[in-house]
C-alpha cells in the first residue's frame, strides 16, 4: 500500500507520490524567533518530523526545508525595547528552538532565515509589480493586488467574491488598492530596521518569505507544503497567491496542517495560565520523551487535548516499551524459532505500516506495536520466545522508533541541560522537585539497573543474601523499587 495523505487544496485523502521519482521536497514553515516554543508549536513541528520520518522509511530521500522568521514586527518592537539589534535579538531564540527540537527527537532539517535572502524577496516584488501583482503605495511598502488572482481563497475555501476591489474591511485599507491585498514589502517606520535594496527601504512581509525561499531550494513546484491549520488562511493563501501569479505553475502539491493542541480543553493562552513551553514542562519534571509521545499519540489531523494525565501516561508506555527492549536484548532463550513470534512480529510491522500509510494513523501505529508487546510478553513468561523470535521482535521496535523515536533512553542529559539553562537564567524557583527527583532516579539508565538487577539475581543465587540487600539498597537510594516475587526480580522508578 501507498502512503494516503489528506490534502487540504482537494480536502481529500489521496495517494502520495512525489513529482521525481524518489525524492520528496517538502517545506515547513518555521518559528518566528521572538521567544521560546510551546508546546503546541512543537505538535506541528513534531507532526511534520514524522511525516519526513515515514518519507524516508517508505524509501523516498527527503528534502526538507524549513524557514526561520528572524524580522517582523513583534521582534523589532521586542529587539528595540531590549536595546539590541534584530540579529542579537533572534539568536538567543533561534538557538533555544533548535536545542528544544532536537530534545524532542527533532530531525534538523535544512533551515533558511528570511534575513538572509532580502536581495531575492525584493527581486521577487519588483518582478510582482512588472507582471501587473504588485503596487507601491505612497510611504514605500509594497502590495499585493488580490483582484488580479482570482483563485484567491482555494486553499482556505473562502469565498472572496463579494469583496470586490475597494471594499473596506479595515482602518488601514485606505492604503491599499483593495481591502483584501496584503503587504509583500513595508517600509520602515522612523527608528525601524530595515534593508536597503533596489525597491527601496524595507523588510520583507513574513507571507513573501517562505514563497520566496520555498521556491529557491525546492523549485517553482515541489510536492508538499506543511504548517499548522492557523496557517491555512492568510499565509499559505497569500504564499499560493504569490507564487503561483509570478510563475504560472502550481506552487506546493499537497498541503499538510495539523490541528491545534489544546492544554485540558482550552485554548493555550498566558492569561489562563496554561501556556507551556517545552521548557516549562521539564522544569515541571517530565521527560522529553514523554512529551514527544504524547504529541504524536494522537494522528495529526485530529485536535490534540494536552493534559497532564496524558502525559503521565505517555511515561508509562515509553517505559514500557523500553523495558520491552531491555527483556529481549538481555534475556536468556532457548535456541529455535516460533512461528508464533515470527508471525507476530511481520504482522505487527505490516500493522504499523499500513496505519501509518492511513493519513499518518499514528495511534493505530502505536496500537500495533503495544499489541505486540502485550502478546511477547505473555509469552516471555511462559517460555514461548526463542533465540530467533529475537531479532525480528527487536526489529519491529527499530523500524517503530525509526518513526516515533522515543526508545533510546537519553532524557537525563536532556533535562540536566534544561536545569542548567534554568539556573543561567536565574530561574532557580521554577525548578520543580519533581525534576530533581527525576534527574535523581534517572542518574540509572535502565541498562545500569538491569545489571545491578542481575546482580543481585545472581547473588541470592549464592544465597548471598548480604550482597543482593546491599545492591536493592543502592537501588532505593536512586529511587528504585526492587520487588522481589516469585518469578523473579521486578524493578520500577519510584
Ligand atoms: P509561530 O512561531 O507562531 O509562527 O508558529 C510556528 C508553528 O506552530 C506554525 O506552524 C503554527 O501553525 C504552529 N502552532 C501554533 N500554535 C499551535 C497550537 N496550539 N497547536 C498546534 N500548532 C500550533
Ligand atoms: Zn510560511
Amino acid at each position: 500500500m501507498a502512503l494516503r495523505l489528506f490534502n487540504t487544496m482537494s480536502s481529500q485523502i489521496e495517494e502520495f507520490r512525489p513529482l521525481r521519482d524518489q525524492e520528496v521536497r517538502m517545506y515547513a514553515c518555521g518559528p518566528t524567533v521572538y521567544d521560546y516554543g510551546h508546546v503546541g508549536n512543537f505538535r506541528t513541528f513534531v507532526a511534520v518530523d514524522l511525516l519526513r520520518r515515514f518519507f524516508r522509511q517508505s524509501g523516498y530521500a527527503v528534502r526538507h526545508v524549513m524557514n526561520i522568521t528572524d524580522v517582523d514586527d513583534k521582534i523589532i518592537r521586542n529587539a528595540a525595547s531590549d536595546g539590541v539589534s534584530v540579529q542579537q535579538y533572534t539568536a538567543k531564540y533561534e538557538k533555544a528552538f533548535l536545542e528544544d527540537a532536537a530534545m524532542i527527537g527533532i530531525e534538523e532539517p535544512m533551515l533558511v532565515r528570511a534575513t538572509e535572502h532580502i536581495p531575492e524577496m525584493a527581486v521577487f516584488v519588483s518582478k510582482l509589480v512588472e507582471k501587473g501583482f504588485a503596487y507601491r503605495s505612497d510611504d514605500g511598502s509594497y502590495y499585493f493586488r488580490i483582484a488580479k488572482f482570482p483563485q484567491y481563497g482555494k486553499l482556505s475555501k473562502k469565498d472572496f467574491s463579494g469583496m470586490l476591489d475597494g471594499a473596506r474591511v479595515d482602518v488601514d485599507e485606505y492604503d491599499k488598492d483593495s481591502a483584501r491585498d496584503f503587504a509583500l514589502w513595508k517600509a520602515p517606520k522612523p527608528g525601524e530596521a530595515s534593508w536597503d535594496t533596489p525597491i527601496g527601504p524595507g523588510r520583507p512581509g513574513w507571507h513573501l518569505e517562505c514563497s520566496v525561499m520555498s521556491m529557491e531550494e525546492l523549485g517553482e513546484t515541489f510536492d508538499l507544503h506543511a504548517g499548522g491549520e492557523d496557517l491555512v488562511f492568510p499565509h499559505h493563501e497569500n504564499e499560493i497567491a504569490q507564487s503561483e501569479s509570478l510563475t504560472g505553475k502550481p506552487f506546493a502539491r499537497f498541503w499538510f496542517h495539523a490541528r491545534f493542541l489544546l492544554v485540558e480543553g482550552e485554548k493555550m493562552s498566558k492569561s489562563l495560565g496554561n501556556f507551556f513551553t517545552l521548557r516549562d514542562l521539564v522544569l515541571k519534571g517530565h521527560k522529553p520523551s514523554s512529551i514527544r509521545y504524547l504529541l504524536t499519540s494522537v494522528p495529526y489531523r485530529s485536535q490534540l487535548n494536552f493534559t497532564f494525565d496524558g502525559l503521565k501516561q505517555a511515561a508509562v508506555s515509553v517505559e514500557r516499551l523500553r523495558n520491552f527492549r531491555l527483556r529481549l536484548s538481555a534475556g536468556n532463550f532457548s535456541p529455535g524459532a516460533t512461528s508464533q513470534m515470527q508471525a507476530l512480529a511481520e504482522q505487527s510491522v505490516e500493522r504499523m505500516t499500513g496505519a501509518l500509510d492511513d493519513d499518518l494513523n499514528t495511534a493505530q501505529a502505536q496500537a500495533a506495536i503495544f499489541e505486540m508487546v502485550r502478546q511477547a510478553n505473555a509469552a516471555f513468561d511462559t517460555g514461548g520466545i526463542k533465540q530467533d523470535d529475537v531479532p525480528p521482535l527487536l526489529s519491529a521496535l527499530t523500524k517503530f522508533d525509526e518513526i516515533f523515536a522515543v526508545l533510546d533512553d537519553d532524557d537525563v542529559p536532556k533535562m540536566e541541560r534544561v536545569l542548567d539553562w534554568a539556573v543561567s537564567e536565574g530561574r532557580e524557583k521554577d525548578i520543580s522537585d519533581e525534576l530533581r527527583a527525576a534527574l535523581q532516579s534517572g542518574q540509572l539508565s535502565d541498562a545500569d539497573i538491569e545489571k545491578k538487577i542481575a546482580e543481585m539475581q545472581a547473588a541470592r543465587a549464592a544465597r548471598d543474601f548480604k550482597a543482593s540487600d546491599a545492591i536493592r539498597a543502592e537501588l532505593a537510594e536512586a529511587g528504585i523499587l526492587v520487588e522481589i516475587t516469585k518469578d523473579g526480580i521486578r524493578w520500577r522508578r519510584k
